[in-house]
């Protein structure tokens, strides 16, 4: 059972027959009855450190252990070909326990290659955890490290422009620096940055994974060293993952490939079409030899610099009809927006995607329908 479609259909429900269910049970309790104090101590101990449930004691209390989120982690870690996955309450909660973690370890300093999605830029800007950040072109990071450094930080695709970075050249020049990788617009379908050398891989699960626009969260896939340290922050700081977020996202990992490769098909088309228009002045979708080597598609997401700049582009996303304009990605109805005001708002000037730029996260309907909505928006703006 090693493909990946029949992979995201199965995983992370093993123990489902032993219960006697077809789907996975929504686990709501807050807390769970303790055996003896000496075995609920235990399994506390071990819980609260980062570690996985003991025989004996219990799961003790949600905030440390639960198995609907666990079925689900197991679920995303099998895709992500990662040892083991751990969820919380958001990407950005995901991205704070690994700083957390980073810090407490004695690690502030992080590399950084811009761009990456604003508020994660935000959230490194501000040092508000403690961390420090030095911004790096792809072939500056070696040059970077220092003996502080905890964490080498990338998107591929990056949000919004769609650069893609080569992932196997960032880990080379990080060394043993831990690399992670935000994988929200590739999700594991179309790349898989463990096996080209990334340690933590990040989702805004809120995106492709739930699929739905319905719930928001985030997950990291990494090994069992790694896994065991962000638990331990999350029992501690917790950030945690809602059960029944965790369900939906479990359900949407169902239908993962099947929703990115039709969303890809479309983005192509659309990214084709856009290529040819007037009012059109560049459009920003992956291409080059890392789509087929790194990733095995250009994803379902396009951006486009419309001529008129910022006024124009402003008019384009007032105009859609049947595109929402919405921020947030990655789900079965298409949605654009306006980086710079709203996504990338908090980036530092000389970084804020240009004024012209709008990023469309493609979805299910027909490709006619969405070129057509497309084509009425951008003539309408430019009237
Ligand atoms: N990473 C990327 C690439 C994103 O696009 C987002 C949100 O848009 C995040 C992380 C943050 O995730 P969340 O909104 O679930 O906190």
């Amino acid at each position: 059972m090693s493909r990946l479609a029949t992979l995201a259909v199965h995983a992370g429900r093993d123990d489902l027959a032993g219960l006697g269910v077809h789907v996975p049970p929504i686990d709501l309790s807050t807390t769970n009855p303790v055996p003896s104090v000496e075995s609920g101590g235990a399994a506390y101990e071990a819980l609260a450190t980062g570690g996985l449930p003991p025989a004996e004691g219990g799961l003790v209390y949600q905030r440390l252990w639960n198995p609907t989120v666990a079925r689900f982690e197991d679920a995303l870690a099998v895709l992500e070909r990662a040892e083991q996955a751990v969820a919380f309450g958001s990407g950005m909660a995901a991205l704070t326990a690994c700083l957390i973690a980073t810090v407490s370890a004695g690690k502030p300093h992080i590399v950084a290659v811009r761009p990456l999605y604003g508020g994660s830029d935000h959230l490194l800007a501000t040092g508000m955890l403690g961390t420090t950040v030095t911004w790096v072109e792809p072939d500056g990071v070696a040059a970077a490290i220092t003996g502080e450094t905890g964490l080498v930080i990338v998107e591929t695709p990056a949000n919004p422009t769609l650069d893609l970075l080569d992932l196997r050249a960032v880990t080379a020049a990080a060394g043993d620096v831990p690399v992670l990788v935000d994988n929200t617009f590739a999700t594991p379908v179309l790349q898989r940055p463990v096996e080209h050398g990334a340690t933590l891989v990040l989702h805004s699960a809120t995106k492709y994974l739930g699929g739905h626009g319905d719930v928001i969260g985030g997950v990291v896939a990494a090994d069992a060293e790694w896994a065991t340290k962000l638990r331990g922050v999350r029992a501690i700081t917790g950030g945690l993952m809602h059960p029944l977020a965790a369900y939906l996202l479990h359900r949407g990992l169902q239908t993962l490939p099947v929703r990115v490769q039709q969303q890809q098909a479309n983005a192509i088309a659309v990214a084709e079409w856009l290529e040819g228009q007037q009012h059109v002045e560049r459009v920003y979708f992956p291409s080059g030899e890392l789509v087929g080597r790194q990733m095995s598609g250009p994803g379902a997401m396009v951006a486009f610099a419309v001529e008129g700049g910022y006024a124009a582009a402003a008019r384009t996303v007032e105009a859609v009809r049947l595109i929402t304009h919405a921020v947030s990605l990655g789900g079965v109805d298409s949605l654009i927006q306006h980086p710079a005001s709203l996504t990338h708002r908090p980036v530092a000037a000389h970084a804020k995607p240009h004024a012209a730029v709008l990023r469309m996260s493609v979805g299910l309907e027909h490709v006619d329908d969405l070129i057509a909505d497309l084509e009425y928006a951008l003539k309408e703006a430019h009237r």
